[in-house]
């Protein structure tokens, strides 16, 4: 109890004296002298009514009960019908006589006591004194129990909040908006859920360092708060992941200059530790009421368009349409397939010759690789590759293609007595696991001659500007292999990788390839890359030849190497080990 005590509230209760005659309040007041309370007086029911309300600290009433106008029954029915006097225990003062007391009982509900006059000294005291100490035990079970409720919303704060950028996070979005949507009901308000994810946020970790990369999010917080309004909200998911809510919006359409606001302001470069980095944004929107009612369905459907923006090219926006719905059904069931694909052996390579431009002769092969799942039946490499990647599939789907490319093109060479080359396509994620240094080490022991081996790396994987990277690429340039940028001109193409990385080959995309000769941009850009890359000493393959005529004008231009359905398209195994067969026998 004494703990309880402490830190009581500085404030000092109060009594109320009550009587119609001055002498007895007199005789009330001299007896509480020494009592640890303040005292106030009033002369009527009405007197003590109005103090009574306005009394802070108010731990007892002294009531006489015989007084003219409101008795003090009544003036203490009006107080317990008020909040603030409701539960101010009251001892009545009466002349009456013992049968009276079956009326007092009446009161007993609240705290109430009675007492009979002449009043006797002791027994008033020691009940005064009883009810000043539940008074000064209610006051501190009062601000304990406040206490408690300030920290408890303090927690409940803190938890709703990111502690890196201070923006509320997922927590506080799924438990809030909700009653808000609920709020907006046929209001015909619309509200808009944008998601949005950072393109090359990782780069920015790996190659500046974690401190960087939470500066970036950090400002990256504040340009998203800059260009909504205060009504609406900017939440951090968790990673390079952000929720933008704008609320009250007036129609669909009215929300797209701030998406180009928000491209924008990603793309502006942040300058961190003296550094100017330039990231991108990929964003996906979903409007209640148009496309859900309920907020995990509008989180999802953001979350599908955002998607849609990033193979769009990222940084870009995409607002939610139906049929993102279904391609999201469908990849959800390859994410749910992949993961029995190696197990179950559905996996195969398919081989497409590589030949010299200037001869037409097969002088090695890309390996492709196929999938054929039970369920879902052929599915592409594009489609399939980008989710193996992001469901951390692809380190070992690319192990296997490794170790089933060289082993199958070990065996054409041996069949034929040739030294085909062999191209086998490479995700960045490979790099960052020790298999693919420790598959190609194992080959140096094995038949494969390394220097017929060449991994196709993307320009994307470039962009990884660390010093690490750049080691483990001379590492297995060191140990024969060659290096080759895929699919060169689609992506960040910047002469300055080609001089920088010890890359041998360079392959022009399809997209480039297909509108030759006619059409004069493919032309110029065909021409001034074979230029370049010849200039710094590298070999060029023109990928998709589909007519003579293109590999005629790739004749002309000098380009080393071609690869496309004009010599061959991407064979199984055996028909491809006749193909070599046919084509070296005949050239
Ligand atoms: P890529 O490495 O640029 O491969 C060339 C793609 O162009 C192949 O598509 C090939 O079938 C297609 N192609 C070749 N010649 C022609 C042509 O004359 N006309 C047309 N229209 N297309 C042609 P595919 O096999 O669908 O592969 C697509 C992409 O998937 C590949 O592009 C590559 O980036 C990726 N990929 C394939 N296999 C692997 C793999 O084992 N590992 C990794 N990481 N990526 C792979
Ligand atoms: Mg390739
Ligand atoms: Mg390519």
């Amino acid at each position: 109890m004494e703990d309880l005590k402490q830190g009581v509230a500085s404030e000092r209760p109060v009594i109320l004296i009550t009587d119609d005659l001055f002498a007895n309040r007199l005789a009330l007041k001299k007896i509480l002298k020494h009592v640890d309370a303040d005292l106030i007086e009033a002369d009527s029911g009405n007197q003590a009514l109005s103090l009574a309300l306005v009394t802070p600290n108010l731990a007892l009433i002294l009531m006489d009960v015989q007084m003219p106008g409101m008795t003090g029954f009544e003036a203490v029915e009006f107080l317990q019908e008020e909040a603030t006097t409701q539960h101010v225990p009251v001892i009545f003062i009466t002349a009456a006589h013992r049968d009276e007391q079956n009326s007092l009982l009446g009161y007993a509900a609240g705290a109430v006591d009675y007492i009979y006059k002449p009043v006797n000294t002791e027994i008033l005291l020691s009940k005064v004194r009883v009810f000043l100490e539940m008074w000064t035990l209610q006051s501190v079970l009062q601000s304990k129990l406040n206490e408690l409720e300030s920290a408890h919303k303090v927690i409940n704060e803190l938890s709703q909040r990111d502690s890196l950028t201070g923006l509320p996070n997922r927590r506080f979005l799924f438990e809030n908006i909700p009653s808000e949507l609920a709020r907006l009901g046929h209001s015909n308000k619309k509200m808009a859920v944008i998601f949005i994810d950072l393109d090359g946020f990782k780069n920015v970790n790996d190659t500046f360092g974690h401190e960087a990369g939470d500066a970036l999010l950090r400002i990256a917080g504040g340009r998203f708060l800059s260009i909504v309004r205060p009504l609406d909200i900017v939440a951090r998911l968790g990673g390079d992941e952000y929720v933008i809510i704008l609320k009250d919006i007036a129609g669909d359409e009215c929300i797209i200059p701030k998406l180009k606001e928000a491209v924008t302001q990603m793309s502006t470069p942040f300058v961190l530790a003296g550094h100017s980095v330039t990231i991108g944004c990929s964003i996906g929107v979903a409007i209640y009421p148009t496309h859900g009612s309920d907020f995990d369905t509008l989180m999802n459907r953001s979350d599908e368009a955002m998607y849609e923006a990033k193979k769009a090219g990222k940084n870009t926006f995409r607002i939610y349409c139906d049929s993102m719905d279904k391609q999201g059904v469908r990849r959800r069931e390859i994410v749910e397939q992949i993961n029995y694909a190696l197990q179950r052996e559905e996996f195969s390579l398919n081989f497409q010759a590589i030949v010299d431009v200037a001869t037409g002769i097969i002088v090695g092969a890309e390996a492709l690789l196929r999938w054929n799942n039970e369920l879902l039946g052929f599915v592409g490499p594009d489609e399939f590759i980008p989710l193996a990647e992001a469901t951390g599939h692809m380190n070992n789907i690319g192990s296997w293609v490794l170790g089933f490319a060289v082993s199958t093109m070990n065996s054409v060479n041996k069949a034929c007595n040739a030294q085909l080359n062999l191209a086998v396509n490479v995700s960045p994620i490979q790099f960052q696991h020790a298999d693919l240094y420790e598959q190609v080490a194992a080959f140096n022991k094995s038949s494969l001659t390394l220097n017929l081996l060449e991994l196709e790396i993307t320009e994307g994987l470039l962009m990884d500007d660390s010093e690490g990277l750049k080691q483990k690429l001379f590492s297995l340039v060191g140990s024969g292999v060659c290096l080759s940028i895929d699919d060169f001109g689609t992506g960040y193409s910047s002469l300055s990788y080609l001089k920088r990385y010890p890359v041998d080959t360079v392959k022009i995309d399809r997209a480039f390839v297909m509108g030759l000769p006619g059409d004069e941009d493919d032309a110029v850009l065909v021409k001034a890359i074979i230029a370049m890359a010849h200039g710094l000493g590298k070999k060029v393959i023109a990928e998709g030849v589909e007519t003579e005529a293109q590999w005629r004008f790739l004749q002309d231009l000098g380009c080393d190497l071609a690869q496309g359905y004009y010599f061959s398209k991407p064979l199984p195994e055996e028909e491809f080990m006749h193909y070599v067969k046919e084509q070296l026998e005949v050239s």
